[in-house]
């Protein structure tokens, strides 16, 4: 969806048509990017309705404008954190975990659990819609990542060894989330 909003202007050789070089313009924010449907959460992580929202597009320089550097390695990057290094490794505060990047409502606190990983961990998705999951083939692995179905923001990756009744287990990168608590 970003390159889709990205222009390359080419220069050519007027005698020969080689061409000279390419500069890459590319906008700092765009907020037209196609419609996708995000489901509204409360405080405590439950569904309150949907809404159709424009895809959050914005390019590396307009994502570290709003992203700290270990924040823009993890969600942009796909840089997976250390384990037990993350501030939500060790943390179970009711309350909502969202995108980092954009805000979408990603995961309840109800839903966390200690998966002795090193990484926060969930039984599931506030909402399907709220995230895409894509087959990951980096390091020799076959793994299932997780991304924010609004902006494309890296969160982790999905695995079949959770506890009941999902059996999910979300392994996400705590750089990839925002909380906030019950009423905060
Ligand atoms: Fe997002």
């Amino acid at each position: 969806m970003i390159r889709a909003c990205l222009a390359t202007i080419s220069l050519s050789c007027a005698t020969c048509n080689i061409p000279t070089f390419k500069l890459r313009v590319e906008p700092l924010f765009e907020s037209y990017g196609a419609p996708v449907v995000i489901a509204e959460c409360d405080s405590n992580g439950r569904v309150t309705g949907t809404r159709t929202v424009p895809r959050t597009v914005r390019n590396d320089t307009g994502w570290r404008q709003v992203l700290s550097p270990p924040n823009f390695q993890t969600a942009r990057r796909g840089v997976t954190e250390v384990a037990y290094s993350g501030r939500y490794d060790d943390f179970y505060v009711p309350g909502i975990y969202r995108c980092v990047a954009c805000g979408t409502a990603l995961f309840s606190s109800r839903d966390k659990y200690d998966s002795e990983t090193g990484w926060p961990s969930f039984r599931r998705l506030v909402a399907a819609t709220n995230a895409n999951v894509t087959w990951d083939y980096t390091w020799g692995l076959r793994r299932r990542a997780v991304s924010c179905a609004r902006c494309g923001s890296h969160l982790g990756h999905v695995f079949n060894d959770g506890p009941p009744p999902t059996r999910r287990r979300y392994c996400i990168n705590s750089a990839s989330l925002a909380f906030s608590s019950v009423g905060g």
